[in-house]
């Protein structure tokens, strides 16, 4: 039997909602079956899972509805990196996350619109207009939209030869997309009554990372806390960004960044201190904590 003394909240998984395996229902209830008291639903850049989350919560699980924003911020050494920021509790209707939700998605639109017309000028037999005509608005238009194109007009054989052959990051036809800077993300959230969490900050392994010098400016500019206990952070990692947890004042988290069978880290592999919780939802006043009845 478990010791009811124990506490154990993991604040990061994905669901089907972005790239994990479990549905948010099947998400909820495998925390439950794991013995975990609270869980984030944190899936890449939307809240689309979080309904589904809360109408299956199983009884006594608390549910942190978040969401694992992707930014870009200087990287301390005179360039820029992509970071990932766990945005919690922020309420998904405030009109800063309307606002940017409708830039990103009209964003994502122009760049696929200039991709086709690109391929279009070099003879492929994509017409960017019907293909944007044919997305519906509420779709996040992307790369596999074209893929597919390409895919009936018998250029390529399937979507991943499209993006083998054409439609990768160093090929001229690709547009880069325009990331949010992670100081207006952490402004968003905090407008949307939410909190801020620096994803995996130190995971050498995943690309370059930012400096502690940055980490500092993200306290300044209103950062919560950090992700210390993540699969990806070695002893050093985890040592380094406690150090500055403490120093800036920034409430640690742990968390397994769950993707179901995508990746091979369990639910609750890594968790966060009740307190450090606390903390967090006593700081929002965007979404509050669900708890199953
Ligand atoms: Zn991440
Ligand atoms: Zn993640």
């Amino acid at each position: 039997m478990r010791k009811t003394d124990t506490v154990r909240i993991d604040l990061h998984c994905h669901s089907t909602a972005s790239d994990g395996t479990d549905t948010p229902a099947e998400l909820v209830a495998a925390a439950h079956r794991a013995g975990l008291d609270a869980l984030a639903i944190t899936d890449h850049d939307t809240t689309a899972g979080w309904a589904e989350a809360a109408a299956a919560l199983p009884p006594g699980l608390r549910l942190v509805r978040g969401a694992e924003l992707t930014c870009v911020s200087p990287d301390g050494r005179g360039g820029w990196c992509t970071i990932h920021l766990l945005a919690y509790l922020f309420d998904p209707q405030a009109e800063a996350v309307v606002a940017e939700h409708a830039r990103t998605r009209a964003e994502r639109r122009t760049r696929l619109h200039t991709m086709a017309t690109r391929m279009a000028a070099d003879g492929y037999p994509v017409d960017a207009d019907t293909l944007l005509g044919d997305l519906p608005a509420d779709v996040p238009a992307g790369r596999p939209h074209l893929a597919q194109a390409l895919v009936r007009a018998g250029v390529v054989e399937s979507v991943d030869q499209a993006f083998a052959e054409l439609l990768h990051g160093r090929n001229h036809y690709h547009v880069p997309s325009h990331k949010t800077l992670a100081v207006d993300a952490i402004d968003m959230t905090k407008a949307a009554g939410g909190v801020t969490v620096l994803a995996h900050g130190f995971a050498h392994r995943r690309g370059p990372t930012v400096s502690a010098e940055v980490i500092g400016d993200m306290a300044a500019a209103g950062l919560d806390g950090v992700e210390v206990d993540h699969p990806d952070h070695d002893p050093e990692a985890r040592a380094r960004l406690r150090a500055l947890a403490d120093r800036h004042d920034l409430i640690v988290t742990g968390s397994s960044d769950y993707h179901g069978t995508n990746k091979t880290v369990r639910l609750g592999a890594e968790t966060t201190d009740p307190a450090m919780l606390a903390e967090l939802v006593s700081r929002a006043s965007g979404a509050g904590l669900l708890v199953g009845s």
